[in-house]
């Protein structure tokens, strides 16, 4: 057996000696499968389950996409058989601990000073409607500024809470322009400033650090969306940081922050966390729950929560993988976010020097952004949608890739020499988030270079 095999059986064999400990329970006959179902779905779960990239291989390099780490998987797993609910405290009261120490050691991560406040949430999404909601009840309603390369929840979740979102523009390298945040704070209507430490389309990094002396002088509340973006804080440390040091530093200064786990934290899906810096906002939170709660004097993650009902198994699968691999820079998760950083700094040195592609911008993560090289915009554009049909159609070999819009101001600033005769132009994109794909890289741009020839080749 492989260790991930290893790894499930020991999470098996854990919870079954938890459970032997109350007596033997037989199952109920009405609860027993038909062998006979239960081979046949089987069957066509398998096929169905066939029908997926690699998402596990470093030749998978196309979206924000790779399981979890096994030890992960494992402590989901176990957690998972007894199946603790995260919204009470006897719902699930070890894995509410480990939630309270996992969420500890990422707002340490971010270096928010004691005391604040924070726990895990089911996404990204959930997480960041969480902050707004409590800027939204913390400024008085007042309007939300984001980036226009913000995720798109931001301006979604500003409408579903009744607040107002206003896009202000990003620079030719995805950076929020604070000079245009600035203009729209003087109104004086605006409370809060979305930040983005690292952008889920070209990995631009918000300048955080810069944006900190808006509110002293407007008074806004500023949020930071590391849901992508925020284990990179780790690399950002020591003497010789591998992304820009200062956005992520700031971070501590900041009134919230949110980082998903399930993305660069090595988790499954429903993996999310929200982090205030004051934790007087927990009254924002407040009600009345007649029946959930049963131990009053303890902390209740539901007190704090929007969501009820969580995945105690959440919680238990991240605290374990933390334990394994703390967030350190020299051990620990460090070196694997540093390996995906440095093979974003391999295929963009081999890029700059590659005939038939260009590199759109200069990469700040793991994400790379590129293009076929061509003289007009539209060419790019085109030559981009091939490159993905060609690349992803190919069933026995096929290249994985994204693709992003990007808009042509950017272009102008970026590659002057590309004549804009359109809006906007479509480029190329990998997501190299493995460690896996720092010994991958020349592989892979060899696989990028024969595709631009023979898109090229086709017209
Ligand atoms: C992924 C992402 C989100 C949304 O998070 P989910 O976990 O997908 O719900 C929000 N903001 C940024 C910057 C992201 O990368």
């Amino acid at each position: 057996m492989d260790e991930r095999g290893e790894l499930l059986e020991r999470a098996a064999a854990l919870i079954a000696a938890w459970e032997g400990r109350f007596g033997p329970v037989e199952p109920h006959p009405a609860s027993v499968p038909d062998t006979d179902r239960l081979e046949a779905a089987w069957g066509a779960f398998g096929e169905r389950m066939a029908d997926h990239y690699p998402f596990f291989h470093p030749r998978f390099a196309g979206q924000m996409l790779k399981p979890p780490h096994r030890v992960a998987a494992a402590g989901y797993l176990a957690a998972m058989l007894v199946n603790p609910n995260n919204h009470a405290l006897d719902g699930g009261p070890g894995t509410t601990a480990l939630e309270v120490e996992a969420v500890d050691a990422l707002a340490d991560m971010f270096g928010l000073a004691q005391p604040r406040l924070g726990h895990l949430t089911s996404s990204g999404t959930i997480a960041n409607l969480e902050a707004l909601w409590v800027a939204r009840e913390m400024t008085g309603g007042k309007a939300v500024v984001h980036s226009e390369l913000a995720h798109y929840t931001h301006d979604r979740m500003c409408r579903v809470l009744g607040v107002e979102p206003r896009a202000v523009a990003a620079d030719a390298h995805g950076r929020l322009d604070l000079d245009a945040v600035e203009a729209a704070c003087r109104g004086g209507d605006v409370g809060t400033v979305v930040l983005t430490a690292g952008t889920t389309g070209l990995g631009a990094i918000d300048r955080v650090d810069e944006a900190l002396a808006l509110r002293e002088r407007y008074g806004v509340r500023l949020h930071v969306d590391a849901a992508y973006g925020g284990f990179f804080t780790l690399l950002a440390r020591g003497a010789d940081p591998l992304v820009a040091g200062e956005p992520f530093a700031a971070i501590a200064q900041c009134d919230s922050v949110v980082v998903d786990p399930h993305k660069h934290g090595l988790q499954p899906y429903g993996c999310g966390a929200v982090l205030f810096a004051d934790p007087s906002v927990a009254a924002v939170y407040a009600h009345e729950s007649p029946y959930t709660y049963f131990v009053p004097a303890d902390l209740h993650l539901g007190e704090i929560s929007l969501e009820c009902s969580r995945a105690g198994a959440a919680a238990a699968a991240l605290w374990l993988t933390l334990q394994v691999f703390p967030l350190h820079a020299g051990d620990g998760l460090g070196p694997m976010l540093a390996a995906s950083r440095r093979a974003a700094l391999d295929l963009a040195a081999r890029l700059r020097s590659d005939p038939g592609l260009t590199l759109h911008v200069e990469p700040e993560l793991d994400i790379v952004t590129y293009f076929p090289s061509r003289p007009t915009l539209s060419d790019v554009d085109a030559a981009t949608e091939r490159a993905l049909a060609v690349g992803m159609a190919d069933g026995a070999d096929p290249v994985f890739l994204s693709t992003i819009r990007v808009a042509a101001n950017a272009f102008a600033q970026l590659h002057p020499g590309i004549v804009r005769d359109v809006d906007a132009a479509r480029v190329l994109r990998s997501v190299l988030m493995k460690p896996e794909h720092e010994t991958n890289v020349g592989d892979l741009h060899a696989r990028l270079s024969r595709l631009a020839e023979e898109v090229s080749a086709a017209g």
